[in-house]
């Protein structure tokens, strides 16, 4: 191979500061002028994060300093002077420990390339080089190829002392799609197919090494049997344990960021397999299969898309669902969790007034910028998407007589969309934006009278309300609808319809939810609660208040708004159920004990 004509260096020469040195040696130019461009954004975090921000020290040199200037927020244009080679160096600040940003501290270097690798406008299709410049010690795990010859591609480290790490990348999206992880992590491995998967793992905690990497074996082969094949040649895990939560999925790795001490007990061990598990999924569903604004990207702004739900809300739907097949959940277990989210989706006012098809749309100002009133006026395609992909898939196992199931529609999209050989990912055609799942879905499961385009038009693209009772229903289950906190027989809860947070010692709304009677009352987010019918009360003491009350109460509660005292009367209401249970019926027919057993994956003894 020849050496591409466009080679990244990142270097770590002082980890503590959090400055990652970056020089970008380019050839083959002719131009007087070039354009280096930073992402705004990385995929699959659907937010403008202006990585440029933290760029500084700038500058462009061939055989002396070159003149530049910056000529948008994210664009810097060097004069080239008539060298056919340049190089531009810079620094970034990385000091943001999250999945969809960079980091860099004495401990190690995860970067993920949208936020250090600037771009060389009209030359995103080239094949480039990578060299990752380490301290002793550290190593380098990514999704990026090795070099195939070190001695084409080495040169000297940037700066003394470190030691160089190559990989090459056949284009930049591919760059872009695959985040390093560089360190003294652990590395584990196993094999799948032949095929080597790692897990690059940083930080400690309670975690059991050994357990988690035989589970994440058994999500991999779980998610090989459903398609049929593994569309990579090796694949890497990097987790980071430390504090928070999130997964950001690529076309041949994954990094999740979990809480160190999440491991234990085993309801929160779940959260991580759940995590592995949507990331994993992502392989075929999101990068292989996708819509055209999925691939390949603008950089520099929005991409829309109405059809995020089919993407993250059908992944959603089987992250869980896989774990619950590959034996790692008890079907109890994910019904009570699949139960608890059904719970969580009908406490949000605002599944009346978005659909999966806004919300997708959306995403870049609403789903990843949440506000206190965001329950009021929105829905996640995460949590809809889930739940809809769960009623379109019972709807077409019940119709299909159990021979279809939405397993095949993804299959079918796999086929038609995702490759065979998924190496170059964005080659391959893409789903039609407009009505091309439905248009799957109907190619499986048969049109069955304008069922399913129905479907798509009430959940999708509408907000009826979802039935339940209809979907669980052909799977035998029925919904036993209750309440959390004790109450007397059935009767409902007093509810005044706020959440609270603790800011110190005070007491301050958090949300006001547009359904209950504390709105109405004229009770604000960020009220500072101060006493209930004239007691002081925190959060604990106003549910033990509230418990003590019933439904057509009146009560007066004093709050500190904006450093004046307010008080405010508010009739109470009757609490929404905040609890189910999904049973059994009996007696079920031969469908329904099918369909449950098949969808859950349970042999049947
Ligand atoms: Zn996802």
């Amino acid at each position: 191979m020849n050496q591409p004509g466009i080679t990244y260096t990142i270097a770590m020469p002082e980890p503590h500061t959090h400055l990652y040195v970056v020089q970008i040696d380019i050839t083959g130019l002719s131009e007087p002028f070039v354009d280096m461009i930073l992402p705004s954004w990385t995929p699959g975090s659907y937010l403008i994060r202006e990585y440029a921000r933290h760029v500084q020290e700038f500058a462009a040199f061939a055989a002396a300093a070159l003149p530049w200037r910056k000529v948008a927020k994210d664009a810097w244009c060097v004069e080239t002077d008539g060298a056919a080679r340049i190089s531009v160096r810079y620094k970034v600040y990385a000091h943001e420990l999250t999945v969809r940003t960079s980091h860099l501290d004495g401990t190690h270097g995860y970067f993920n390339n949208a936020t250090v690798c600037m771009y060389v406008a009209g030359r995103m299709a080239e094949p480039l080089a990578l060299h990752v410049d380490a301290p002793e010690g550290w190593q380098a795990a990514t999704g990026l190829n090795d070099a195939p010859t070190d001695r084409l591609l080495a040169g000297p480290p940037l700066t003394p002392k470190l030691r160089r790490t190559s990989f090459i990348a056949r284009d930049y999206d591919e760059l872009i799609d695959c985040p390093v992880e560089c360190g003294a992590h652990r590395l584990f491995s196993f094999e799948v197919d032949g095929i080597e998967h790692r897990l690059a793992i940083w930080g400690r905690g309670n975690e059991d090494a050994a357990r988690l990497v035989a589970d994440t074996k058994r999500i991999v082969e779980t998610q090989r049997d459903m398609f049929g094949s593994l569309p990579y040649r090796r694949y890497t895990f990097i987790l980071h344990l430390s504090k928070g939560y999130g997964g950001l999925e690529h076309r041949n790795s994954a990094t999740n960021l979990l809480d160190r001490w999440s491991f234990q007990p085993e309801q929160a061990y779940e959260r991580f397999l759940g995590l592995q598990s949507h990331e994993f999924f992502h392989v075929w569903n999101v990068k292989r299969i996708r819509v055209a604004p999925l691939g390949p990207f603008d950089y520099r702004a929005e991409n829309y898309t109405r059809q995020l739900w089919t993407m993250e809300g059908v992944t959603s739907y089987y992250d869980e669902l896989l774990v619950r097949r590959a034996g790692l959940m008890t079907p109890e277990r994910y019904l009570e969790k699949l139960a608890d989210e059904i719970v969580r989706l009908q406490n949000q006012p605002g599944r009346a007034l978005q659909s999966l098809e806004q919300s997708s749309f959306d995403t870049w100002i609403k789903l990843y910028r949440p506000d206190e009133n965001s329950a009021n006026t929105s829905i996640s395609y995460y949590l809809k998407g889930s739940l809809v992909a769960l009623l379109l898939d019972l709807e077409i196992r019940h119709r299909t007589g159990g021979e279809r199931s939405l397993d095949d529609v993804l299959r079918r999209l796999y086929t038609a969309y995702g490759g065979p050989d998924g190496d170059d990912i964005y080659a391959t055609p893409t789903i039609a934006e407009e009505g091309g799942y439905l248009e799957a879905v109907e190619a499986v499961a048969g049109a069955a009278d304008g069922a399913y385009r129905e479907f798509f038009a009430r959940y999708i693209a509408g907000t009826d309300e979802l039935d339940y009772a209809r979907g669980l229903g052909h799977a035998g289950l029925q919904l036993e609808w209750g309440y959390r906190a004790a109450t007397s027989g059935d009767a409902a809860p007093a509810w005044l319809g706020i959440t609270c947070k603790r800011e110190g010692e005070r007491t301050i709304v958090a949300s006001v939810r547009s359904d209950g009677p504390a709105y109405n009352a004229g009770v604000y987010a960020n009220d500072e609660l101060l006493a209930f019918d004239g007691f002081r009360v925190d959060e604990a003491r106003l549910d033990a208040h509230l418990a003590e009350r019933a439904p057509g109460d009146t009560v007066t509660l004093t709050f500190f708004r904006d450093d004046v005292l307010v008080h405010t009367s508010v009739t109470l209401a009757a609490g929404p159920y905040d609890a189910l249970r999904l049973v059994r019926v009996d007696p079920y027919d031969a469908l329904q004990d099918r369909i449950y057993h098949e969808w859950l994956g349970i042999t049947k003894q």
